[in-house]
């Protein structure tokens, strides 16, 4: 594997780079291929079987089924009830991800909770479990490798730029880029949130900054300002994803001053489903 290219980016008369992971690969790329990175060096007889669980829009979940059909390894993913109309969607993350070889199992509302604890009560050594969202210490191997690759493209910046989820990669870049401050948001609930996920993972380190919008945003909703940020960056040359990016690019302009780095966290493939729902909104 290549290191990723760098792009530059004009926005509002500033300069940006951006680390572009989202050329990864259609599928494994972003922050779920530094994520899954120390799994996918895993020898492919160390386990036969990957079981996850969590969203079935999920960039983890078709990530996870990338990776292991190129492992040929079975991947067994549970959800909650699906809707009937995602089942039949032709386009999008469930799609490909069972077009990969995913097994997908629905389970009900009230035995889910129970369902995924009893997992790894009766786990064998072949089968390995990837928490929801990819939240594993293990991801920190794959952030190293991430810093390396900036460190030897020998660039001029300042600080480091990527968005959050269960904050995991943002952690795990932080710790392991501690000369730059590295900049993120959550995407999920607020800023006290996102810094219990981090906390359960590892200490958080000073260089870590979560930046906080003004308006309260909920995760997956469409807003008009995040799709005027998300075309203002694809008429600058770049397409982000419309779920993290946007309000992290919010933040950023609106609260920061020095050259960034922006890590591109992937997601894109998720667009083309969420351009629908702001097209059903009247906002296109
Ligand atoms: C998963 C994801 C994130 C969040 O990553 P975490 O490590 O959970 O914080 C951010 N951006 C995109 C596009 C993602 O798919």
């Amino acid at each position: 594997m290549q290191n990723s290219p760098v792009s530059k980016l004009i926005l509002e008369g500033r300069e940006f780079f951006v680390k572009r992971d989202d050329l990864i690969d259609p599928f494994l790329a972003g922050n779920k291929y530094r994520k899954l990175y120390a799994l996918l060096k895993t020898p492919q007889q160390n386990y036969n079987k990957i079981i996850s669980y969590g969203g079935t829009q999920s960039n983890a979940m078709l990530a996870i089924a990338a990776m292991c059909k190129q492992k040929g390894w079975e991947f067994l993913y549970y959800t909650k009830p699906l809707s009937k109309t995602l089942k039949e969607l032709q386009e999008g993350n469930y799609f490909h991800a069972l077009s990969l070889g995913m097994l997908h199992y629905e389970l009900e509302e009230k035995h889910y909770k129970n369902f995924i604890v009893s997992l790894r009560l009766n786990l064998d050594e072949k089968t390995y479990i990837i928490d929801q969202g990819g939240a594993d210490k293990s991801v920190r191997e794959g952030m190293e490798v991430l810093a390396r690759e900036i460190r030897e493209a020998n660039l001029d910046f300042d600080a480091l730029a990527t968005p959050s989820g269960t904050g995991t990669s943002a952690l795990y870049l932080a710790l392991a880029l501690p000369e730059y401050r590295v900049y993120t948001t959550a995407s999920v609930g607020d800023a006290e949130y996102l810094k219990e996920q981090m906390s359960a993972l590892n200490e958080i380190p000073k260089n870590l900054i979560i930046l906080e919008a003004e308006k309260k945003y909920h995760f997956a909703k469409p807003y008009a300002d995040f799709l005027e940020v998300y075309k203002k960056l694809l008429n600058a040359g770049v397409e982000f994803d419309l779920l993290y990016a946007p309000l992290l690019w919010k933040c950023l302009l609106e609260q920061t001053q020095e050259k960034i780095l922006y890590v591109h966290s992937g997601g894109v493939s998720g667009n083309a489903s969420m351009l629908k729902r702001y097209k059903q909104k009247g906002m296109d």
